[in-house]
């Protein structure tokens, strides 16, 4: 019974999965998690960071991301690099209802987490405030090392997504919570 099993170390969405659910979800994760789509949301200093993270010396393409694309439909990362307005804010909202599900988000540098040093009336402190963010790099700006790590963070985060878990009441909440239908 699952009542009975310990769950430590079983990630959160596999919880109360059956045996070839579980297994199935393992292996669509081990699929996508190995070919994440980004889709850079580039609007300052740290979007030439990722610039050369996409480059040949440190080569994203070996973590199976280089397919970028600005089309919404087509990504399921959105990578968040720069400084973002108030005005820019229902942009980025925008965005991320474009994209289908699964879809992860990561804030890339100081600004894009929090508005770095832009403490002003008119910066969005933290992308969070518009859309569920899943792995913060920080840095102002994070080196491309940095960012590769933030990749292998949202890989972990996919690879133990359960078929279901985006239908869970938990994300829904989540996404309640931002008004996100
Ligand atoms: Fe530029 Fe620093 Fe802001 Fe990145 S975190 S966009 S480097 S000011």
């Amino acid at each position: 019974h699952k009542g009975h099993i310990s769950m430590v170390g079983m990630p959160d969405g596999h919880m109360g999965e059956g045996f070839f659910a579980t297994k199935l979800s393992e292996v669509v994760g081990l699929a996508r998690k190995n070919s994440i789509w980004p889709l850079p949301f580039a609007t300052s200093c740290c979007g030439i960071e990722f610039m050369a993270t996409a480059a040949a010396h440190y080569d994203l393409g070996r973590f199976g991301s280089e397919r970028m694309a600005f089309t919404p439909r087509q990504c399921d990362l959105m990578m968040v690099m720069g400084t973002i307005s108030k005005k820019m804010g229902p942009v980025v909202k925008q965005v991320y209802l474009q994209m289908a599900e699964p879809r992860w988000v990561m804030a890339v540098g100081a600004c894009a987490s929090s508005g770095g040093i832009f403490d002003t009336y008119s910066v969005l402190q933290g992308i969070d405030q518009v859309v569920p963010v899943d792995v913060y790099v920080p840095g102002c700006p994070p080196r491309p090392e940095a960012i590769l790590d933030g990749l292998m963070r949202i890989q972990d985060l996919v690879g133990q997504e359960s078929l279901r878990r985006r239908n869970s009441e938990h994300y829904q909440k989540l996404l309640d919570s931002y008004g996100i239908q």
